[in-house]
């Protein structure tokens, strides 16, 4: 039956194709007692075929997106299923037992466990119960007949449709099957939302129940740009869709001829249009893009995206990457922001009733310095490759930014002395606690730079979760508040003669953009399938001009909308997102 869903359009771009849930199934397991010997071991075969036949697709695909050494886990899943004991084990249960071979295993996974559980001191033992139990569960599915749903098992164009999208999905994603994204949860800045950006992907989020409402299989068109699914739509609907689609290519057609033009507003003044990037696979958007610089490179996904701490070499080799691959072009890479939406499960950090008040981002790294120096080493090692600058998150005050620096002139000191070779590095900050915005004017004296994190910023000026749905209404970019705090920090920084950027999603809202342009904002930092769509509208542009719509928005508006009037009067034809 057809039905619409409403949601938060959190990516542009209309998509129709056929849902692939991404929900785990259930897989409970009935105990029977079999009669045909032969056959039951036959299926638990088949099953084990199927299972490793999975794993090595998944495999194949981590290794291409992620390289060889965070692949190598599924090499530990192939193994165990391959493990001569653990086979004959749950053939010894089938015959012994004559149960059915669910069951078998399900007791011989237990026994293992319990073992395993017996040497809790070793990590390495720990790591094996989750192999253990992602194994069992594959191959269970298996016996049951179900095939865990993966995105690396996707081989044709679908519309995922999951409870929340987590870093480690994206891992597995192929581009060419995955249309769009649609969420039970989220808002438009939670990063599963930026997730989809990041891969140009349209998607709605919050929908609070596509996962319950929206079968497997079935048609949906996604509508990312408005923020809504029409679940097994009409004929008229499904060609109304098409002609989004087609207009979507044609306009990103136009938009590809700008890719290597400089951004200048229509009378000539010139601003940075960067992207921001989550790990090192978002590099060729970025080119593709035409962004002329990485304006925010969210570190923590690479953390993320591990199940333990990165070896300093290892970040070190991603940030060489990234910091190579653009040269000169600048890189700003951001200290670990972990925490609030971000979690480190294996970091094993307390419980907090308020993460996103909690300890987070630089709380984070100057309570457990020796993960902070240990990326700061390797971003420094990595600044000799390239124009590398590092940003801290979340800077309340300025004892805060002060000892994050002293503990990078430390690293950077003994770095010296041993003789590494690095780049010159410009240490700067980002705005995104309102007490540092109030008081920008003291940082300005002290940073080599600001970025302003809107998303956060926003969030903590409202006193609204940025992934609460129900809140979501207040989560309003165009605010005078929050224009008002925007100017503050662009003038402060110019008053002390530094640049001011900003990487919240802000940057590439099209009806934000004329006020920052207005305002005198050096850098535009957005996700990477914005940024000819700014250049472009930044070009039709006049800067000068735009100066009175701003004091108009600071000092008579009283209201978003009031603002987005007056934006709309000022520059006909842009849109509200
Ligand atoms: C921000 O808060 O605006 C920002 C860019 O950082 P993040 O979205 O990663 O919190
Ligand atoms: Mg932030």
């Amino acid at each position: 039956m057809r039905a619409m869903l409403k949601g938060i359009a959190a990516s542009d771009g209309v998509v129709c194709g056929q849902a692939y849930r991404l929900v785990e199934p259930n897989l409970n397991v009935e105990r029977r007692s079999i009669t045909n010997l032969d056959s039951e071991l036959n299926r638990f075969h088949q099953a084990l075929e199927a299972a490793v036949s999975d794993i090595e697709t998944i495999k194949t695909r981590a290794t291409k997106n992620l390289g060889a050494d965070s692949a190598q886990v599924f090499s530990a899943h192939i193994a165990m299923l391959q493990d001569p004991e653990l086979i004959a084990a749950v053939e010894a249960n089938i015959k012994d037992k004559r149960i059915n071979a669910e069951s078998a295993l399900a007791d011989v996974a237990t026994g293992y466990e319990t073992t395993l559980q017996g040497l809790t001191d070793n990590p390495y033992m720990q790591e094996r119960i989750t192999d253990l139990h992602d194994v069992t569960k594959r191959l269970t599915g298996h016996l049951l007949g179900i095939t865990l749903p993966d995105l690396a098992l996707v081989d044709h164009p679908v519309v995922v449709v999951t409870h929340d999208l987590v870093p480690s999905d994206t891992v597995s994603v192929n581009t060419k099957y995955i249309l769009g994204f649609i969420t039970d949860v989220g808002g438009r800045t939670s990063h599963s939302s930026i997730l989809a950006r990041n891969l140009n992907l349209p998607a709605v989020v919050g929908t609070q129940n596509a996962t319950e409402q929206i079968p497997d299989g079935g048609t949906v068109i996604l509508n990312g740009t408005r923020g809504n699914v029409i679940v097994q739509p009409t004929v008229d609907e499904l060609a109304a869709a098409r002609r989004d689609m087609q207009e979507r290519v044609a306009n990103q057609q136009r938009l590809a001829t700008l890719r290597h033009h400089e951004t200048t507003s229509k009378d000539g003044v010139g601003v940075m249009l960067a992207a921001n990037i989550g790990t090192a696979s978002d590099l060729p958007s970025v080119i593709e893009n035409g962004a002329e610089a990485i304006g925010l490179m969210r570190t923590e996904f690479l953390y993320m995206d591990a199940d333990q701490l990165p070896t300093e070499d290892e970040q070190f080799n991603v940030y060489r990457q990234v910091v190579q691959s653009m040269a000169p072009r600048p890189v700003v890479i951001r200290t670990l922001d972990i925490g609030g939406d971000k979690p480190l499960p294996y970091l094993k950090t307390k419980h907090e009733d308020n993460p996103f008040m909690g300890e987070r981002a630089i709380r984070q790294s100057l309570a457990h310095q020796d993960i902070f120096r240990s990326q700061l080493r390797a971003l420094l090692r990595a600044s000799a490759f390239g124009h590398l600058r590092i940003m801290f998150p979340m800077i309340a005050t300025l004892d805060e930014f002060r000892q994050a620096k002293a503990i990078y002139d430390d690293e950077r000191s003994k770095l010296t002395t041993a003789q590494v070779p690095m780049g010159k590095v410009k240490v700067g900050m980002m705005v995104e606690v309102p007490a540092a915005a109030m008081l920008a004017d003291r940082f300005a004296q002290e940073v080599d730079f600001m970025s302003v994190g809107t998303n956060d910023l926003i969030g903590y000026t409202m006193a609204a979760d940025r992934t609460n749905q129900d809140v979501a209404y207040l989560y309003q970019p165009y605010h005078p508040a929050i224009l008002r705090l925007v100017d503050r920090i662009i003038h402060a920084g110019h008053a002390a003669g530094i640049p001011v950027a900003m990487c919240g999603e802000m940057a590439g809202d099209p009806i934000a953009v004329p006020l920052l342009l207005g305002m005198g904002l050096d850098e535009f930092s957005m996700s990477a399938g914005a940024v000819l769509k700014t250049r472009e509208l930044i070009s039709q542009l006049n800067a000068h001009d735009l100066q009175s719509l701003v004091e108009t928005a600071l000092n008579s508006a009283s209201t978003s909308q009031e603002v987005i009037t007056m934006v709309q009067a000022a520059v006909p034809g842009v849109l509200q997102k």
